[in-house]
């Protein structure tokens, strides 16, 4: 489970689902996004609303724009 990244409380409550992209070596001519779930979160803690980079923890939910398009017809 989440935690806060300011005051490492776990007394955070989720806000959804934000996407971050990030751009890798190309695929061919084509520019690849790597798109990665973050997660918001905000602390009762201390307050803070914070982006949490959960990559590592749900690989599976990683998707590769550039591939997409090769991959569906
Ligand atoms: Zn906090």
């Amino acid at each position: 489970m989440a935690c806060c990244p300011c005051c490492r409380s776990k007394n955070v409550i989720r806000h959804g689902f934000a996407e971050r992209w990030i751009q890798t070596v190309p695929f061919g001519f084509k520019p690849v996004w790597l798109v990665v779930p973050v997660q918001r979160v905000g602390c009762r803690n201390c307050g803070a609303v914070r982006l949490i980079d959960i990559q590592m923890a749900e690989p599976r939910r990683w998707r590769i724009k550039a591939f997409e398009r090769y991959a569906s017809p």
